[in-house]
């Protein structure tokens, strides 16, 4: 679950970290009272900053810095409601809906921070960098060595010597090292407490007057262990996420759209995924990701099969299901009432196994609907792609 800055912002204020004095604003309105309030309480200048949920908005012009109230209204004017577009929104952008009006700092120096799960070492790797402000992804790929890394023993936590290396390592003055310290530790204290599985503080910043201060934030949580924290859940914001993930995650069905053409319902995670590959494999393009779960429900496949065709990019359907929990004839009949339902106009391909297979077989057969039946999962993803390129050409 990814929040907004000024949520995360709020995360960390409350564990010690400094980030510079703001509000949220949903208006132009809000958002000039913000300003003024901001002024009058001796800011020199005011950011304004567009809310999405998408990193890169300084470079596509969601972040833009005021002297007066009258251009703060001048930016907020401009950047609330603009379709914002940044390399992580894609190219038809993001609707700016919230802006967070905050007081200028004087920057010294941009610094990066950040906290992922690190798989394979089984730990969390904590990373600092002089290259912050830029994307971070691109001084990973091109000067490695440009960010330094501190692991962090699970059962001993984050220690105070693992943050004076990272601070040594930025570059900080003597007289900054007991801060950067105490801000670190806030850091880690906000990943762990939140269950998060990535904090990223780009950039951090030094003042000319020597502060320390997060000037951006950005926390994902982690989705399985957000039912630990009734709070935090309350902070999601869906009108920043897909309508057809928002509308899958109510019937608890793990479905991420892709920008491909043949719709996948499969059960499994993996085998989803073995269901991606095998369509690009066979010069396809799968629209989505989509586990149904084990033990699906006839109620749940419908639904599925319903998201599945409100992807306007959909030209076929590739349902290939292994019954173990979830059996072939339950899946069948989920197919068929859905297919009934929505009054399908794409081809449907399926590749069915396992437990009561003749049986749902019958049932596709009985239905008198036009399925297409792959006889291995390679005949199959072969007959998906044919279909697709078959509905692109009508
Ligand atoms: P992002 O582009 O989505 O990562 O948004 P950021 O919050 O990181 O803002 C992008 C850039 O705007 C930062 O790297 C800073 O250079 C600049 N910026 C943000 N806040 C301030 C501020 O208070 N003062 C000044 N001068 N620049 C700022
Ligand atoms: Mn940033």
């Amino acid at each position: 679950m990814k929040i907004h800055e000024y949520q995360a912002k709020d995360i960390l204020a409350k564990r010690g970290v400094d980030v510079p004095r703001g509000e949220v604003a949903n208006t132009l309105e809000e958002a000039v009272d913000v300003a003024k309030r901001l002024f009058s309480n001796g800011a020199k200048g005011v950011v304004v900053k567009a809310q999405i949920h998408a990193g890169g908005r300084g470079k596509g012009g969601g972040v833009k810095v005021a002297k007066t109230i009258a251009e703060a209204e001048e930016y907020a004017k401009q950047i609330l409601g603009m379709q914002l577009v940044t390399h992580q929104t894609g190219p038809q952008g993001q609707k700016v809906q919230r802006l967070l009006i905050e007081e200028t700092a004087a920057i010294d120096r941009e610094l990066y921070l950040g906290i992922v799960l690190d798989r394979a070492a089984a730990e969390l790797v904590f990373m600092a960098s002089q290259a912050g402000g830029m994307e971070i992804e691109e001084v990973a790929a091109k000067d490695p060595k440009a960010i330094v890394k501190t692991y962090i023993e699970p059962c001993i936590g984050f220690q105070p010597y693992q943050a004076r290396k990272l601070a040594f390592a930025l570059g900080l003055k003597p007289t900054q090292i007991n801060d950067a310290v105490r801000f670190m530790s806030g850091i880690y204290r906000a990943f762990v407490e939140t269950d998060a599985s990535l904090l990223e503080i780009n950039p951090f910043i030094t003042t000319k007057d020597d502060r320390l201060l997060a000037l951006d934030c950005k926390i994902n949580f982690d989705d399985n262990a957000i039912f630990r924290h009734k709070d935090l859940k309350e902070l999601r914001d869906i009108t920043e996420e897909d309508p057809l993930e928002v509308e899958a995650s109510k019937y608890a069905l793990n479905y991420i759209k892709l920008d491909g053409n043949i719709a996948c319902m499969v059960n499994g995670a993996g085998l989803a995924m073995a269901t991606m590959d095998i369509i690009q494999y066979a010069g396809g393009s799968p629209a989505n990701f989509l586990d149904v779960g084990g033990g699906a429900s006839q109620q749940q496949i419908e639904h599925a099969f319903e998201i599945l065709l409100s992807d306007r990019n959909v030209q076929a359907v590739f349902i290939n299901i292994f019954g173990g929990i979830l059996r072939v004839d339950t899946l069948a009949t989920g197919v068929v009432e859905a297919a009934r339902k929505t009054n399908v106009k794409v081809p449907v391909v399926l590749r069915l196994e396992g437990t009561n297979v003749e049986q749902g077989r019958e049932i596709l057969k009985n239905s008198g609907l036009n399925f297409i039946i792959g006889e291995t999962m390679q005949d199959a993803a072969q007959k998906a792609v044919k279909a697709a390129a078959a509905t692109a050409s009508r």
